[in-house]
């Protein structure tokens, strides 16, 4: 099981967190609510690996955070 871990790691799994400039616009949980959700007034990301299926979205909600608050774990 480890070993398969690892080889998942070196291919494309992400992780992601978001970072204390969060403003809670809430567009990540829009653009993808697989892996972030509104905690109160700030976002948060999923403690595991994002799902495969949500990799693209999960970029997507990366790149357009307005303040950069997104950053990969
Ligand atoms: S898009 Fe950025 S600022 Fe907006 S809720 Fe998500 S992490 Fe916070």
């Amino acid at each position: 099981m480890k070993n398969i871990k690892t080889n998942l790691k070196n291919n494309n799994t992400m992780k992601y967190k978001v970072n204390d400039s969060c403003i809670g616009c809430g567009l990540c949980e829009s653009t993808c609510p697989e892996v972030f959700h509104m905690n109160g007034d700030v976002a948060v990301a999923i403690e595991g690996e994002v799902p495969e299926s949500a990799l693209a979205a999960a970029a997507e909600a990366k790149e357009g955070c307005p303040v950069g608050a997104i950053e990969e774990a």
